[in-house]
């Protein structure tokens, strides 16, 4: 079984509600590392124009580079729901490694402003689906934009899109996300993008 998320982009309206519960659930420090991240997109001119919002996060790749690429071992896919997570104590940190950094499409891995910060990252909240609760970030959003769960249930309820705004799906690693992506942004231009928190 592999858990994941959904997200619909026309109801995200950029709030940032996800990314404060995410870093009050988890005790992430002020500072860089943030497990959820969003980015801004705007595009086309007036009055053809909009702004796309995605929430970023680690995608519980199916095929996952981070996993492959640690020399410790450190990261690992789970075999019951397909969730990776990070062992910190085992990470080498940034500074002497960092690997997972570069190997990662997504910029998923995180670390802190400290001297050799571990990484952390997203783990879908695998502490809240152990008390039958979706990720804190699911609970947050004010207007419904997201979803969680097994990757078959949210493509049988929302259907099989793969791409975004923002987003593209990179087929040999299979990350687990499906999207209702923004209407009429196709045909635009893109003007500006941006993402915050900003990393470190
Ligand atoms: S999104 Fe990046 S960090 Fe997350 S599982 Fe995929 S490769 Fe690893
Ligand atoms: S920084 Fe840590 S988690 Fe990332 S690849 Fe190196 S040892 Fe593994």
């Amino acid at each position: 079984m592999q858990l994941g998320l959904y997200i619909d982009q026309n109801r995200c309206m950029g709030c940032f509600a996800c990314i404060v519960a995410c870093k009050d659930w988890h005790d992430v420090p002020a500072g860089p590392a943030s497990w959820i991240r969003l980015k801004i997109m705007e595009k086309g001119a007036y009055p053809d124009l909009l702004v796309a919002f995605l929430p970023t996060a680690c995608w519980h790749c199916e095929s996952p580079e981070c996993v492959s690429v640690c020399p410790a071992e450190a990261i690992a896919k789970r075999d019951e729901d397909g969730i990776v997570t990070v062992d910190r104590d085992v990470c080498l940190g940034r500074d002497d490694c960092g690997a997972c950094l570069e190997a990662c499409p997504y910029d998923a891995p995180q670390f802190g402003a400290e001297e050799n910060a571990k990484m952390q990252k997203c783990d879908l909240c695998v502490d809240r689906w152990a008390q039958a609760k979706k990720p804190v970030c699911v609970s947050s959003c004010p207007v419904q934009a997201l979803d969680a769960g097994p990757m078959d249930e949210l493509r049988a309820k929302y259907g099989d899109v793969r791409e975004a705004e923002g987003f593209t799906c990179l087929a040999p690693l299979a990350p687990s996300v499906r999207f209702k992506p923004k209407e009429n942004a196709a045909s635009l231009d893109l003007r500006r993008i941006d993402v915050f928190p900003r990393s470190g």
